[in-house]
């Protein structure tokens, strides 16, 4: 839609030529939300393009993803054999559903949108990802599970922007679930639950999203069962945690969370 607000569109060539950061401004990177709805505090929109931050790296550390890194193309990449993980950023972009928004949106547009609905961002705190971000020439590093303070809020301050998201080589390996429940066949989620396993030690942890409103972590040293998951969903995640709308309840969510996190131990640990 047209976005009768703003007033200039910047292209710059570098991050260095972003300079004083004003009110209004956003960046914009695949546009697919920022051109879904009125955006009546936008003014500026500073294009991400030209950085050219959409690579996808290989390195003895782990995985490098570029912000700007086009969802689809974590589809097409040739992973490393042993990096069963990448199933899951796999399956983030699958789950979406929506071919016009895949192709066009970017993996740091989907985690700084921060939507509790988001399909990375659960993926991310399971593989105990840490996202790079950028405040002029200074960088700093912080966890995924950090990142996301509330509905469509992040740590990020004005002007600071997510250059890359690590992803650790070990965790990598880890076989990972993702399982997703949505109302009808298809839409918002209303729970999304990734499991990762580690097959030698028997540590699992849980990246949940869409049943509370920010991505929340729950880990367990060993294979837990039922119960033990019940516990941890009480101990961790009271009721008030969970979201309560039009599309389902907290206990709903609750319920059916705890189904997912079970389902998708049954799915890793009896192939
Ligand atoms: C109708 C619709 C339904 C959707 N449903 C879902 C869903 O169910 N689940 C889901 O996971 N996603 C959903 N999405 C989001 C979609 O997956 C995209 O990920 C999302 O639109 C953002 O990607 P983008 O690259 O187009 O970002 P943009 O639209 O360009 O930007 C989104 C926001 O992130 C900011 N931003 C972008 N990149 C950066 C960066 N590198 N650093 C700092 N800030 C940045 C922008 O300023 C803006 O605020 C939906 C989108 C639409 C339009």
């Amino acid at each position: 839609m047209d976005l009768p607000n703003v007033q200039t569109y910047l292209r710059p060539a570098d991050l260095e030529s972003v300079k004083d950061w004003q009110q209004g401004w956003a960046w914009l990177s695949g546009g697919t939300w920022l051109f879904s709805q009125a955006q009546p505090n936008i003014t500026t929109l500073v294009d991400l393009e030209k950085f050219g931050w959409s690579e996808i790296e290989v390195t003895p550390d782990g995985l490098a993803i570029g912000a700007a890194c086009i969802q689809n193309q974590l589809l097409e990449f040739s992973w490393p054999e042993n990096w069963q993980g990448t199933k899951a950023l796999e399956s983030a972009v699958s789950h979406l559903g929506s071919f016009k928004v895949s192709h066009i949106a970017t993996v740091g547009g989907n985690i700084c949108l921060a939507l509790p609905v988001s399909t990375f961002a659960p993926v991310m705190i399971a593989l105990g990802a840490t996202y790079e971000i950028w405040h002029g020439g200074f960088a700093y590093r912080v966890r995924a599970l950090e990142f996301q303070t509330g509905v469509q809020q992040t740590i990020l301050q004005p002007g600071e922007v997510l250059r890359k998201i690590w992803i650790p080589a070990s965790n990598l390996e880890w076989q990972t679930s993702f399982q997703r429940i949505c109302m009808a066949s298809d839409g918002y989620a209303l729970s999304t639950v990734v499991a990762a396993f580690n097959s030698q030690s028997n540590q699992v942890r849980f990246g949940l999203g869409a049943c509370v409103s920010t991505p929340r972590l729950v880990e367990f040293t060993s294979i837990p069962t039922a119960g033990d998951i019940a516990d941890v969903l009480d101990e961790q995640l009271p009721l008030h945690d969970f979201v309560e709308d039009d599309r389902g309840s907290a206990s709903y969510r609750r319920q059916i969370t705890q189904v997912l996190m079970e389902r998708s131990l049954f799915e890793l640990c009896h192939p």
